[in-house]
């Protein structure tokens, strides 16, 4: 029998009667002659909630007992809609991660998933039962303690079952009808594209395009998982949503596919610190040691001897930078005369594969904000994609602007 995972995400679930239209959605599937995967989330909001708790109690807290907490949204779910199927005479059965086993890596909160035996639920299939309902977003450590895979992890979950059961495809119910060449949220002209390449997708999630988890493109793109993404609230067809897929299955594309955007950004400049070499690794090494996850790197032109070094990353992590800078300089490692965080700040990029056989895409991104009167504070680029770091509050103002000047309205 062919198997197809169908994975719900938070608000397609969030409440019975949501689920219950789910699981019409699986029992079609399953009237098509499919077994069927079903990977859910927790309802929307329990996660938030759940995190909320955690950090109440012990904001410094034990990542394993984290884990072991917010993980358990998705148990309920997972149980409401194997219930939901039975009552439908679909026979269906829920899943814990650790049941499975999905094996994970011991990094409790972003761990890995290592290992997905297949006997168990096949074993299953093969005595009658026609869906899996499998907990997304969670796991076991070789250490036999419940690991979760970062947030939006049940993306992820779904693409490594359909790579372990080599699903026909791996379909994404959530509450926007596909990928968009924004999010539709910040202008009402973002245009829902049928197809996008595996390596665009993969830079929008990881530029802050959350429809997809970042490690749930990667493990489509290597294990050619077909990974479709649609809408759990319109009655869908086969060729619905957008299609990640690989690039030579894409006719035509504009140069730019789309424009990304990350709130949660922070700008940090270590003032007056010794230009020598080696002051990278003096600054670098802490700062990736106390798990802060560095993006853009500037270093200023250097007087007398000294210079500023410029970096960015996530808001929840300025704390942890402060504590590891100051640990180097008080050790003697580093000497800087004063660290200045900027947490108002965003992230906007540009993404497409056609930049690579196209001049001038930065110029125009830069021209453009320029007559908005926007200041870029940092750049970087890629192959595929331009990132600029902008004051927060003209955000919208710049993903507005580049998604006209791009006209990413309008088809190749
Ligand atoms: P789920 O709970 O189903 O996993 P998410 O909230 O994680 O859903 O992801 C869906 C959301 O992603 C949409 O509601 C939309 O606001 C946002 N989003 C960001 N960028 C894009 C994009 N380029 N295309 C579509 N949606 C996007
Ligand atoms: N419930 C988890 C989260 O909110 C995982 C997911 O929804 O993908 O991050
Ligand atoms: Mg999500």
């Amino acid at each position: 029998m062919p198997v197809l995972v169908m994975k719900f995400g938070g608000t397609s679930v969030a409440t019975i009667d949501r689920i219950k239209r789910a699981a019409k959605r699986v029992g079609v599937e399953v009237a098509k002659g499919n077994d069927v995967i079903v990977i859910v989330s927790a309802m929307a909001g329990e996660t938030n909630k759940l995190v909320g708790f955690v950090n109440e109690i012990s904001p410094l807290h034990d990542a394993r007992e984290y884990d072991a907490i917010v993980s358990s949204g998705e148990n309920v779910t997972a149980g409401l809609m194997a219930l939901t199927l039975q009552e439908m005479d679909v026979p269906a059965r829920s899943w814990q991660g650790w049941q499975v086993p999905v094996m994970t890596t011991s990094a409790h909160s972003s761990a890995r998933i290592e290992e997905i035996p297949t006997d168990n639920i096949l074993a299953k299939f093969g005595e009658g039962m026609k869906v899996a309902v499998v907990a997304g977003f969670q796991g076991a450590s070789p250490e036999g303690r419940i690991t979760t895979l970062g947030r939006g992890g049940s993306d992820t979950t779904a693409v490594a079952f359909a790579a372990a059961f080599e699903a026909i495809r791996c379909d994404i119910y959530t509450d926007v009808d596909g990928v968009y060449t924004t999010d539709p949220r910040v202008t009402s002209k973002a245009r829902k594209l049928d197809k996008i390449a595996f390596e665009e997708m993969l830079e929008l999630a990881s530029l802050g395009a959350k429809v997809l988890q970042t490690r749930s493109v990667e493990l489509a793109m290597r294990y050619k998982v077909r990974l479709r993404v649609l809408s759990s609230f319109e009655e869908q067809s086969d060729d619905a949503g957008t299609l990640v897929c690989a690039e030579e299955e894409i006719m035509e594309s504009n140069v730019v596919a789309g424009v990304a955007f990350s709130r949660d950004e922070a700008k940090m400049t270590l003032i007056s610190v010794a230009d020598r070499p080696g002051i990278a690794a003096a600054i670098f090494v802490p700062l990736s040691e106390a798990g802060v996850n560095v993006d853009m790197i500037v270093q200023n032109i250097s007087e007398e001897g000294r210079t500023d070094m410029t970096f960015s990353c996530p808001t929840d992590q300025v704390k942890r930078a402060q504590m590891a800078m100051e640990d180097a300089k008080a050790s003697g490692e580093i000497n800087f005369h004063d660290l200045v965080a900027d947490t108002d700040v965003a992230k906007v990029s540009i993404v497409g594969i056609g930049m690579r056989s196209h001049a001038g895409v930065a110029a125009k991104m830069f021209s453009v904000l320029r007559d908005e009167g926007v200041n870029i504070k940092v750049i970087t680029t890629s192959e595929i994609k331009v990132s600029v770091l902008i004051d927060r509050k003209y955000m919208e103002l710049a993903v507005q602007a580049l998604h006209d000047a791009f006209e990413l309205d309008k088809t190749a």
